[in-house]
């Protein structure tokens, strides 16, 4: 064979394929010779041929999003023969579905605080209205009980006898 020197190197798909990378090669803008896994995936799932009949049938301005397609779904059904890339979807829906479940709950807490007349900015507690029922009924003028037990012991102390 030949010394290949004087060209480029094959790209992956060429390289893959064994054959000459000729120029104007379909493969050679979308495998890069340094990412030799990309093609093996496509090639493995969906065939060299078919890829190449996708190519063709698409606007060279649709190729490069095709092929990117094709590679994550590859890798994905690589990976995952059972499911492939609708693992991944199915997981991530139902994520989102979890997610939008927290939402409502997050929405509908917050609705019922603001149809409790709560100030805006206070922290949720726990048995609010009755605590304000508490206030109503008797609003607090005397001090608690374990101040005036220390004042009992300040006095106690003040006023003892000194001898
Ligand atoms: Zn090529």
């Amino acid at each position: 064979m030949a010394s290949s020197s004087s060209y480029n190197s094959p790209c992956a798909a060429c390289k893959f394929l064994r054959r000459k990378c000729m120029p104007g090669c379909i493969f050679a803008p979308y495998f890069p010779p340094e990412e030799p896994q990309k093609f093996a995936n496509v090639h493995k799932i969906f065939g060299a041929s078919n890829v190449t009949k996708l190519l063709n049938e698409l606007p060279p301005h649709q190729r490069e999003d095709a092929v990117n397609s094709l590679a994550y779904e590859a890798e994905a059904r690589v990976r995952d023969p059972v499911y492939g890339c609708v693992g991944a979807i199915s997981f991530l829906q139902r994520q989102v579905q979890r997610l939008q479940k927290e939402l409502d709950t997050a929405n509908a807490d917050l609705i019922r605080f603001a149809c409790n007349d709560l100030p805006p900015r206070s922290p949720p507690r726990s048995s609010s209205s009755s605590a304000s029922a508490d206030e109503h009924r008797r609003p607090r003028l005397l001090p608690p009980p374990s101040s005036s037990a220390a004042a009992i012991f300040l006095s106690a102390l003040l006023f003892s006898p000194m001898d």
